[in-house]
């Protein structure tokens, strides 16, 4: 039987963006963006044109993406013709792929929040849907309060819905903007709206302040609605959205979804769903949530006892096997312990966590060692030597779930596979502050480097805004024959978190670098000092070039 569409809107950076303390830059918007692309979701809603600089920016820049990437406004004011309100004249400028209006669904809102009559809100969402079709968009309508709308009037909140779908929007959200719907009524409500409207043209958006966002977005989809959105951690202001995170391995590992609908993420792609939900608490500069669903670090974990030792005996059994019959019989299925796990950890890029033995880390180690390229015998007394060290360096605040590229320089030393391009002998930085000629206090940071190229002994200085930055300038500045490998190797994200091992707090830097060739990486440092973090993370970026240039040692 041929599988329903199920689509997938995202938005992370236009409600997600609503999130206290959350203030994406115009990089973190686009790298967050090129994450959900990269993944499969089919919508991207990026924000909001003209209601601040940064998504102005956004919209009017050129971008590389598959996603329909969507900007986000208002209908057109009441009162005014489309033509007159500038907000929407400015969001039909926007480069967008989709437009989606949010209009009010709740003849209350229309009369004390917009004071006007609830005829001319549905002109309005009419006039406003047809103007942007008339551009040759995609356009969507979000139905702000709907369920409540629908609650307190329903044949209003439809109409608002239907105005929207015969004016032409290929969408019509239904929202839980304040998130208190339960999912029993949000089936219900669901159920009589398709009945008007066709489900493939209905969506959900629903907010968690009863922690069954993900719930009511499965209640919508069993109604008919065939959109969810949603944000990656179920991030969003109060207590969040639906959360992506949650929702597509649910719809790709539990038959009742997988086998009646399809979306955009493959497996393959499923299995970067951890590192994508790392990658966004990493950019946010926060914790992961350890105890996350799917994506967690104890998702999988199993104390010590007879449960982990079971599980091994299980996979023990699984690997040996040499046909493995997956249980839906349409895709193959990684080893899974089947008796202590739901789901397959691999299936999501996560990690089982045996807490008994060695021989679930082995496992993993190998994997990742045969992801990055590196053959070895699975019984190579390296391997345990290399995981001995990550859980080492892990318990110092190592996270190499979060900086794949020092993972691989590490494993390659520790395989004996990385030349000994440079020795960095000594180097020096110094902060100076002191009044300048103007008479304002300023900073000045500057480094000296002294590095060994084979018998050849260079010392660069460079200056910086910085005492990181100055290293950085003085380490790239001259590295003699490898010079030109690494020209064109630039630094886009520096983070840093203060870590409570212990007693004592540690510093964890992370650093993004982008090469000639479009690629990233991420690399990592930790230590009580902060330039020693920076300098550890720069040089496994260097280094990392390097190897994947194929510099000759
Ligand atoms: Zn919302």
């Amino acid at each position: 039987m041929p599988k329903e569409r199920l689509y997938l809107f995202d938005t992370t950076l236009r409600d997600g963006a609503q999130t206290n303390g959350v203030d994406f830059t115009l990089h973190d918007k686009m790298a967050i963006a090129g994450m959900l692309d990269d993944l499969g979701i089919d919508y991207v809603e990026g924000g909001y044109p003209g209601a601040n600089p940064t998504d102005t920016k956004l919209f009017s820049e050129d971008r590389k993406l598959s996603t329909t990437f969507t900007a986000f406004g208002m209908t057109r004011r009441p009162g005014r013709s489309t033509s007159n309100d500038p907000g929407l004249v400015a969001l039909l400028d926007a480069k967008a792929d989709a437009i989606c209006f949010v209009a009010k669904s709740w003849d209350y809102h229309v009369r004390v929040a917009l004071q006007t009559t609830e005829e001319e809100n549905l002109a309005s969402i009419r006039d406003s849907v047809k103007a942007a079709k008339a551009t040759g968009r995609e356009v969507l309508l979000d139905c702000e309060h709907f369920f409540d709308g629908y609650k307190a009037n329903p044949d209003y909140a439809l109409a608002c819905a239907k105005a929207a779908y015969e004016a032409g929007a290929r969408w019509v959200v239904l929202c839980d903007t304040n998130g208190g719907t339960l999912p029993h009524e949000v089936e219900t409500i669901v159920g009589a709206v398709v009945k008007h409207i066709p489900g493939e043209h209905v969506g959900i958006h629903a907010h968690n302040d009863t922690e069954q966002a993900v719930a009511n977005s499965f209640a919508a989809v069993r109604a008919g609605a065939r959109q969810i959105q949603g944000t990656l951690n179920g991030l969003g202001e109060r207590c969040g959205n639906a959360n992506l995170v949650s929702i597509i391995p649910t719809l790709k590992l539990k038959p009742d979804y997988a086998d009646r609908f399809e979306i955009g993420v493959s497996d393959e792609k499923l299995q970067s769903l951890t590192h994508v939900s790392r990658a966004l608490d990493e950019l946010l500069n926060r914790a992961p949530n350890r105890h996350a669903p799917y994506v967690g670090d104890s998702a999988f974990a199993t104390k010590a006892g007879i449960h982990a030792s079971a599980i091994v005996k299980e996979l023990e059994g699984d690997l040996a096997s040499a046909e493995h019959v997956p249980e839906n019989g349409n895709r193959r299925e990684p080893a899974r312990a089947k008796s202590y796990e739901h789901v397959a950890p691999e299936s999501i890029g996560n990690r089982r966590k045996l807490l008994v033995s060695d021989q679930a880390g082995r496992a993993n180690v190998l994997a990742e060692l045969e992801r990055i390229g590196i053959k070895v015998d699975k019984d190579d007394p390296r391997i345990t030597r290399l995981l001995e060290e990550v859980k080492n360096r892990e318990a110092m605040g190592y996270a190499y779930e979060s900086a794949d590229a020092s993972f691989d320089v590490l494993a390659r030393r520790m395989m004996g596979q990385v030349p000994d391009f440079f020795f960095v002998e000594r180097f020096d930085v110094n902060v100076e502050h002191r009044i300048n000629a103007k008479g304002e206090r300023i900073a000045v940071s500057s480094a000296v480097v002294k590095v060994k190229i084979g018998e050849e002994t260079l010392i660069s200085a460079g200056e910086g805004n910085g005492p990181v930055n100055a290293l950085d300038v003085a380490l790239r500045k001259d590295l003699g024959k490898y010079q030109r490998y690494i020209e064109k190797l630039e630094l886009t994200d520096y983070r840093v978190r203060i870590l409570n091992a212990g007693t004592e707090a540690v510093t964890r830097v992370l650093i993004e670098s982008e090469d000639e060739n479009g690629d990233h990486w991420a690399t990592i440092g930790v230590s009580p000092n902060i330039i020693d973090a920076s300098f550890q993370a720069l040089m496994d970026s260097i280094v990392y070039k390097l190897v994947k240039s194929g510099a000759p040692a």
